[in-house]
C-alpha cells in the first residue's frame, strides 16, 4: 500500500440549517479515503465497533479503499454529534470515543513501506504510533481539531514535530498558535516542524504557506451547502491524494493540489454525510477544476503604462 491514512471512522449525528441526520457514516479517515480514492485509493488504519453496518463497509470497498488495516472490535463505533448554526463553524455537542478509547493501531505489514501517510484527525498519540510503524515515508501530512488541541497539546506538538504538512482550519490554527491572525498562525506553525501549512477558511477558501512562499485560493462557488462535515478531510483527500499520485511535492504542484482539495470539498458539502461525494463522477472533478482555472485566472498587467503612474511614481 503506497498511501496510508489513520483517522476516525464514525457514526455522526448532524444538525445543519438544511436538516437533521442520526448516526450516518462519517469520520475523518472515511471522508479522506473516499476523496483520495479519486487519485489513488489509500489503505485505511482505523477501528469500528460491532454496531458498524456492512453497507458502510461496502461504500469504502466500492471506492477500492484497502481495509486490511480496519479493525472491528467489541463495543460501539466512535460517535460524534455536531451542529452548525453558521456553516463555517462546527459546534461539537458530543464526542463518544467508544472503541477509539482503547484503540492500539497496528499497521499491516504491507503498509509499512508506504510513501505517503495522512494522519487524519484523531488522538495525536495514535497518529504518532502509526507514523512510527511506517519505515520511510516521503510525505507525511496531518490534520487536527480543537478537541485535541485542548485535551492533548503536548502529544499534538510531538506529532507536529514529525510531519511535513499540517492542514488545519483557521480557528484551530489560531487556537494552536495562540495568535490572533491567520498569517501569524501560519508562521508560528512553520516553526514547529512542518515545512508547509494549509489553513482552511471554509467558504473563504484556503491559504498555502511555506517559509518563503504563499498562495491564496478561493472556495468553489456553491449556492447550496447542506452539511459542511467532512469538508476538511475531503480537502485533504484531494490535496494529499494528488501530491501522492504525482510524486511531485514542489510548491507549484501544491497549488494544483489545493485546487483539487477545494474541488473534492465542494462535492462533500452539497449533501449530508458521504451521500454526494460517493455519487461524484471523475468528469465532474475535471469540470470543477477547469472552472476554478477560469475563475482564478489573474494575468499580469503593466500598471506603469497608466497615466496616473507617471504622477505617482
Ligand atoms: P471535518 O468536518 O473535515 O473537520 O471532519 C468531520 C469529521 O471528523 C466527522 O465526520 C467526525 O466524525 C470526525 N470527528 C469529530 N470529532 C473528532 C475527534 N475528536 N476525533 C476524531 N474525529 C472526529
Amino acid at each position: 500500500m503506497e498511501l496510508v491514512v489513520i483517522g476516525s471512522v464514525a457514526y455522526d449525528s448532524l444538525e445543519t440549517p438544511a436538516g437533521v441526520r442520526e448516526k450516518v457514516l462519517g469520520g475523518s479517515a472515511c471522508y479522506f479515503s473516499i476523496s483520495a480514492s479519486f487519485f489513488d485509493p489509500p489503505g485505511l488504519v482505523a477501528v469500528i465497533g460491532e454496531d458498524f453496518d456492512d453497507s458502510c463497509i461496502r461504500i469504502l470497498e466500492k471506492h477500492e479503499v484497502d481495509l486490511s488495516g480496519l479493525e472491528k472490535t467489541k463495543g460501539k463505533t466512535f460517535h460524534w454529534k455536531g451542529k452548525y448554526e453558521d456553516l463555517n463553524e462546527a459546534i461539537t455537542l458530543r464526542t463518544d470515543l467508544n472503541v477509539l478509547e482503547t484503540f492500539d493501531p497496528k499497521v499491516p505489514k504491507e503498509y509499512s513501506e508506504a510513501t505517503s501517510v495522512f494522519l487524519a484527525n484523531i488522538d495525536p498519540e495514535l497518529q504518532t504510533r502509526v507514523l512510527e510503524q511506517i519505515e520511510a515515508p516521503q510525505l507525511v501530512a496531518c490534520d487536527t481539531m480543537n478537541f485535541w488541541i485542548t485535551t492533548k497539546r503536548p502529544e499534538l506538538m510531538k506529532t507536529l514535530s514529525k510531519v511535513n504538512i499540517l492542514l488545519i482550519n483557521d480557528a484551530e490554527a489560531m487556537q494552536l498558535s495562540e495568535q490572533d491572525n491567520v498569517f501569524k498562525a501560519g508562521e508560528w506553525i512553520l516553526k514547529q516542524g512542518p515545512h508547509t501549512v494549509v489553513i482552511k477558511r471554509g467558504e473563504f477558501g484556503s491559504l498555502l504557506m511555506q517559509k518563503n512562499d504563499i498562495f491564496i485560493f478561493p472556495a468553489y462557488p456553491l449556492t447550496q451547502v447542506k452539511d459542511p462535515t467532512g469538508a476538511g478531510d475531503a480537502f485533504a483527500g484531494g490535496f494529499v491524494g494528488y501530491l501522492h499520485a504525482t510524486g511531485d511535492h514542489s510548491f507549484e504542484n501544491m497549488k494544483t493540489a489545493v485546487a483539487l482539495g477545494t474541488v473534492m470539498a465542494s462535492f462533500t458539502v452539497e449533501d449530508f454525510s458521504v451521500d454526494r461525494i460517493t455519487k461524484t463522477a471523475y468528469a465532474e472533478v475535471e469540470n470543477r477544476y477547469k472552472k476554478l482555472i477560469e475563475y482564478t485566472n489573474l494575468k499580469p498587467v503593466n500598471l506603469a503604462t497608466l497615466k496616473r503612474a507617471a504622477k505617482l511614481s
